[in-house]
C-alpha cells in the first residue's frame, strides 16, 4: 500500500498536469479571446488558462518586435511546470531571416507569439479569429516539437502569405497527429 502510494506520487512529480497559458495584450477583444481559447482547448486537448503577463508594445507602433527577442523574454516569465506559452500581440513582429512574420514558435521549448497586425488585413471579424487561432495552433505545434509539414491539409504547413494562410487548415495530418502524440507522451 506504502509503495504503490510512492509510486504514484512520483508519477506525478515526473508528469505535471500538461496546460496552456495564454497572455493577451490589449488589442484582442474578449470575444477573440474566448474563441482562441476554445479553439486550442480542441486543438491539444488541454486547459487552457490565462497568464497575468504580456507582451509590451514597442514605443512606435510600426516597429516590429524581434520575436526571438519576445520568446526569450517569454522563457523568463515564471513558469508553471507542464505549461506550455502562448502570447498575442497587437504590434508586428520580425526575425533576423524574415520581415512580418505572423508568428514564431520555440522548437521544442515552452514559448510562443503571435503577431495579429498582418491578420487582421482585409478580414472581418470571423476570418480574422479563423486565422488567429490558425497561426497559433501552428506556433504551439512547434513548441509541442513539431517542424514544418509537407501535407498541404496539416496546420503545419508552412505559411508565408495569408492566401495560403487561409487556405491552410487547422487540423493535424495523421502523420504529425501521431508524432505529436509520442512526444507529449515522451516529455
Ligand atoms: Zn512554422
Ligand atoms: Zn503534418
Amino acid at each position: 500500500m506504502l509503495l504503490s502510494a510512492a509510486a504514484i506520487a512520483i508519477h506525478l512529480v515526473t508528469r505535471p498536469t500538461e496546460s496552456i497559458g495564454l497572455a493577451v495584450d490589449p488589442s484582442l477583444a474578449p470575444a477573440e479571446i474566448q474563441y482562441l481559447k476554445d479553439g486550442l482547448h480542441a486543438a491539444y486537448e488541454v486547459p487552457v488558462g490565462m497568464l497575468t503577463e504580456s507582451i509590451k508594445p514597442p514605443a512606435d507602433a510600426q516597429t516590429p518586435l524581434d520575436g526571438r527577442e519576445v520568446l526569450a523574454t517569454m522563457d523568463r516569465w515564471p513558469r508553471v511546470p507542464g505549461q506550455r506559452q502562448l502570447a498575442i500581440s497587437g504590434a508586428h513582429g520580425d526575425t533576423v531571416e524574415r520581415t512580418f512574420v505572423f508568428g514564431l514558435g520555440r522548437r521544442a521549448g515552452r514559448s510562443a507569439v503571435v503577431f495579429t497586425p498582418r491578420l487582421r488585413h482585409r478580414a472581418n471579424p470571423t476570418l480574422f479569429r479563423q486565422r488567429l487561432l490558425r497561426v497559433s495552433i501552428h506556433e504551439l505545434g512547434h513548441v509541442y516539437g513539431l517542424r514544418h509539414c509537407e501535407d498541404q491539409d496539416c496546420v503545419m504547413v508552412y505559411s508565408a502569405t495569408l492566401l495560403a494562410l487561409d487556405a491552410s487548415p487547422d487540423h493535424f495530418c495523421p502523420r504529425c497527429a501521431r508524432l505529436l502524440h509520442g512526444w507529449r507522451q515522451a516529455t
